[in-house]
């Protein structure tokens, strides 16, 4: 609750204590998949085997205590699917609802804006398709119809049934996304460095974080919202009329009498957002050995470790001196603004053999 941090961090961990757990297991699930804190598992072996197996997992850590749920006349639910057992051995699976579930959505006569309103109808039916085999899909369907129309009092014309979409079924998401794009989804995508291959400006012409390097081996970072071309001649114009103050790599060079490798100033990352670029500019000075520089943003320190790319065990504490823990150019060089992770997504993490 609260830190859009945690969600994160606590899969960070579980992935970390499962792998451990799984691989100090004397006997595995074949299959074990895992949304936040559920868990779904086949096991292969026997009854008081598995109950072995959650004895192991409830030692691995004090504050870690799973709980098990086994299925029932060959089903058991997992998040809000419903899965079965068939005598063909391929599981069936099907909307499933708690039974306490009363079908109450956003009643039709509400308040809310109809682009609100015709959303229910249309997330549920979307539902339903993505949820559902062929089997139970018409059944789904049926159901949610009779809940909105009569509970909810929705007009049967708001209810279409119809499958989702499948226009662009042949691309990859990233492209899907691209495509179906409004103008808040661009700017979204443009945040997190995202852009479409047909992008043609030049990279030394777009706004950025940017890198100069001084030929002691330190690095100045800077942020621009014009181009990177124009930032550094601006930098090189200091350096010729002798206007020390106004950049920071030309003071230093000309303080501690280095030399600044001008041809390999570069453009890091293509950022033309004002905050993010921002952020940015925080991470790579957190990241890089830099000349005394301002140091951008303030990161958090619980940020490091995933700056450093260090494992999340075992680590050493995050030192709170921005640039002496740099591994400097070793580190790929178009780290995201934001990490970021699949909330929607199962995640498999281990198939055991
Ligand atoms: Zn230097």
């Amino acid at each position: 609750m609260g830190s859009p941090l945690s969600p994160i961090i606590a899969n960070i961990f579980m992935e970390h204590f499962e792998t451990q757990a799984l691989q100090s297991s004397p006997t595995r699930p074949s299959l074990w998949l895992c949304y936040v804190d559920d868990t779904f598992v086949i096991w292969p072996h026997s009854r008081s085997e598995l109950d072995l197996f959650l004895r192991h997992l409830n030692q691995q850590h004090p504050n870690i205590q799973f709980t098990m749920e086994i299925e029932e006349d060959n089903s058991i639910p997992f998040l809000d699917v419903l899965v079965k057992k068939t005598p063909s051995g391929f599981p069936s699976h099907q909307v499933y609802r708690k039974p306490t579930h009363t079908d109450r959505y956003l009643h039709y006569r509400s308040h809310h804006h109809p682009s609100v309103q015709q959303s229910v109808p249309n997330a549920l039916i979307r539902r339903a398709y993505q949820l559902s085999d062929q089997e139970h899909l018409h059944k789904e369907i049926k159901h949610v119809t009779h809940a909105l129309t009569t509970i909810n009092k929705y007009p049967r014309r708001k209810i279409r049934t119809l499958p989702p979409s499948k226009k662009t079924n042949n691309s990859t998401p990233i492209d899907q996304t691209l495509h179906q794009t409004t103008y808040h989804c661009r700017t979204t995508l443009h945040r997190e460095d995202i852009s479409p291959a047909t992008d043609k400006i030049p990279t030394n012409k777009q706004p950025g974080v940017y890198k100069i390097p001084c030929d002691c081996g330190k690095i100045y970072i800077g942020e621009t919202g014009r181009n990177f071309d124009t930032r550094l001649k601006e930098h090189k114009t200091c350096q010729q009329q002798c206007d020390w103050e106004k950049s920071a790599i030309v003071k230093h060079a000309q303080k501690e009498d280095h030399h600044i490798d001008w041809n390999n100033s570069q453009l890091i990352s293509s950022i033309p957002q004002w905050h993010s670029r921002r952020i940015r500019e925080a991470i790579e000075i957190n990241r890089h050995n830099t000349i005394p520089q301002d140091t951008g943003l303030h990161i958090n320190n619980i940020w490091l470790p995933v700056l450093h790319n260090e494992p999340i065990s075992g680590r050493k504490q995050p030192n709170s001196t921005p640039n002496s823990t740099s591994p400097s150019e070793t580190l790929p060089a178009t780290l995201p603004t934001r990490v970021t992770t699949s909330r929607y997504n199962l995640r498999p993490l281990t198939r055991c053999p």
